[in-house]
């Protein structure tokens, strides 16, 4: 099965994207995670993508779309993935369904949707594991040790572009940019409207349901 999470950031599809992944046995990536790792390892790409992501930008259609194309060609994908964060704006839509071709389409793209309030206060408190990724927030669900994931005891640290000024960018950049893909794949009929608000729990339950 092939997956797309869909949502604003702070909506909770880092943390649902494991859980949906796990339940169909696929791999799973995140576009700013490979964008991270590839800053992390100092690759021209990475330097280049962090002048848009310090501003909340979005990273050039042309190098997000070859990066995320490369990542799902891999042969470790051959038996479906979950896909967190692309596409974000029509032409990476259109990219990802030209790359698919008309027999291998997405099966499901699901739309996590977060009242623009709850978005803030969560990018506000939520804290990351530099070594895995897991996401944390100091008040709803805070590590078990200050500072230290509780998966890999790897150490937390709050992105830079988590900072107040820089998530009203990206709140913005996603209801101008990205929002819009939800009527692109509600047309296609493999869209499925979740509410975000629950607990991370039953967020989960409602994507699993939403892929039967
Ligand atoms: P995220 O971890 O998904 O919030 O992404 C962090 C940053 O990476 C974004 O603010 C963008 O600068 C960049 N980025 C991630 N995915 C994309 C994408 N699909 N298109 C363009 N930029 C992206």
């Amino acid at each position: 099965m092939k997956v797309i999470l869909l949502g604003p950031p702070g909506a909770g599809k880092g943390t649902q994207a494991a859980r949906v992944a796990d339940e169909l046995g696929v791999t799973r990536a995140a576009s700013g995670d490979l964008f991270r790792e590839n800053l992390r390892n100092e690759t021209e790409l990475g330097l280049l993508a962090k002048s848009y992501m310090d501003k909340g930008a979005l990273v050039p259609d042309d190098v997000t779309i070859r990066l995320v194309m490369s990542w799902i060609s891999a042969p470790e994908q051959d038996g479906g993935f979950v896909l967190d964060g692309f596409p974000r704006t029509l032409p990476q839509a259109e990219a990802l369904d030209g790359a698919l071709g008309p027999d291998g389409g997405l099966d499901r793209v699901l739309y996590v949707n977060v009242p623009e309030d709850e978005l803030v206060r969560r990018l506000a408190g939520r804290f990351i594991c530099r070594n895995c990724q897991t996401p944390y927030h100091q008040i709803t669900s805070p590590p078990k040790t200050e500072g230290k994931c509780d998966e890999c005891d790897g150490e937390l640290y709050q992105r830079d572009d988590d900072k107040a000024e820089v998530v009203m960018n990206r709140l913005k950049v996603y209801f101008d940019e990205t929002e819009p893909l939800v009527g692109h794949y509600r047309s296609s009929g493999v869209l499925r409207e979740i509410d975000g608000e629950g607990t991370v729990e039953a967020v989960g339950d409602l994507l699993v349901e939403a892929l039967q």
